[in-house]
């Protein structure tokens, strides 16, 4: 069994992976505030004991990302895993299933984060403590267990800019994919607009310069805007949304300031910063931009030779066919990829992608479990010289 917080009970090995998400769960490290503090120094304490060496990197106050790693005997580079600790808010409809009581029924586990993805993390985390020989013996393993990153992977970026993050042979994210290889993802450039004006009595507009109209003119040339790139065989193109608006203080004023946020879903290929200014030029004279966060798409070609051997090791243990996709959203690897040197990166984890930020949030056990032994798999054969690709 899993025991305390305070890591003061017996050694643990190779903890059920299901249990481990139960017990993830219970730790509510919703996004904000985050508080991923208490759930990091327990999955730390964890590795600890099992001889991983760990560092706790503070974020903020009860926040902080954990590292750990383990030392193979041979050189060359580690294989990596990473996940994120926090989750979204539970929303405002009322959940059946406890949110952090991790209810197991009829083959699902509830709660929050079970999905996206405390199980993810789990099943590494349980396919890690089942393989010290292999490690020991091959490249080793850095594990990299991140706070913030359902608001912009700010703890990815914190570590990032702490030069935490060293080099890697190949990366494992652990979003929800269902077990589904992912070999890239959009990026994403989320920009606020800002308009500005001169505020004035509203039964005398003449007086004043009004900033909601420069707004809306701005917005209708940004929504008209053509992407200019080639779509990417797998993401297609580009995409833009005017996702939020908020401008003027009451209705009898005219309006001197106008704010609007962006929400740009980007191929990889596509600077960030040539298309800031072209955004810029197309919005007109009135419109001034500014970066909410800047994260590049990520993309590993599927004849790539690890994604190869990894998508014939998935086929085996799943019974289905080879498969290789794209996912929709954005993960921590748009910042720590790069930084670990731009090796091959995979998404592939156990929970359900459809299920990641809903109420009554679940995933599949038996999920979790075909996780860990894809993860053990993916460890044993990047370790093994024999195997090594
Ligand atoms: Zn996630």
């Amino acid at each position: 069994m899993l025991d305390s917080k305070t890591g003061t009970t017996r050694p643990v090995t190779a903890p059920d992976p299901v249990e481990l998400t139960q017990r993830l769960i219970g730790f509510e490290t919703v996004n904000p505030p985050g508080n991923e503090r208490a759930c990091a120094e327990f999955l730390a304490n964890l590795l600890d004991r099992n001889g991983f060496k760990t560092d706790l990197v503070a974020l903020a106050d009860d926040r902080c990302s954990v590292i750990a790693t383990r030392k193979g005997r041979q050189a060359g580079l580690p294989l990596a895993f990473t996940g994120h600790l926090d989750v979204v808010p539970l929303g405002s409809a009322p959940w059946t299933h406890a949110p952090f009581a991790g209810a197991i029924v009829d083959d699902k586990l509830y709660g929050r984060g079970s999905s996206d993805m405390k199980s993810g993390i789990a099943a590494f985390i349980c396919a890690a403590l089942a393989e010290p020989e292999a490690i020991d013996a091959g490249t080793g393993l850095t594990l990299v267990l991140t706070a913030g990153e359902e608001t912009g992977c700010a703890g990815a970026i914190a570590l990032v800019a702490a030069g935490r993050i060293l080099p890697a042979g190949a990366l494992v994210v652990g979003e929800p994919t269902a077990n589904v290889i992912c070999v890239g993802h959009k990026g994403a450039l989320w920009l606020r607009g800002v308009t500005r004006g001169i505020t004035a009595h509203g039964s005398m507009p003449q007086l004043g310069d009004n900033a909601i109209y420069k707004a809306a003119r701005a917005i209708d040339r940004l929504s008209a805007y053509a992407f200019t790139a080639e779509p990417h065989p797998a993401l297609g193109r580009p995409t833009l949304n005017v996702g939020t608006i908020t401008g003027g203080l009451n209705i009898n004023s005219v309006p001197d300031r106008t704010e609007f946020g962006i929400d740009i879903r980007t191929i990889p290929g596509l600077d960030h910063a040539w298309l800031r200014d072209d955004l810029r030029r197309h919005g007109g004279p009135d419109l001034d931009l500014e970066t909410i966060i800047d994260l590049p798409g990520i993309w590993t070609e599927a004849d790539q030779p690890w994604v190869r051997d990894v998508a014939r090791q998935v086929a085996d243990i799943s019974g289905l066919p080879e498969r290789v996709t794209a996912a929709t959203y954005f993960t921590d690897a748009a910042v720590l990829s790069p930084a670990m040197k731009g090796m091959p990166t995979l998404i592939l984890g156990p929970g359900e992608p459809g299920q990641a930020h809903q109420t009554d949030e679940w995933c599949d056990t038996r999920r979790i479990h075909e996780a860990a032994t894809i993860y053990r798999r993916i460890i044993r054969r990047w370790n093994d010289p024999a195997t090594r690709t």
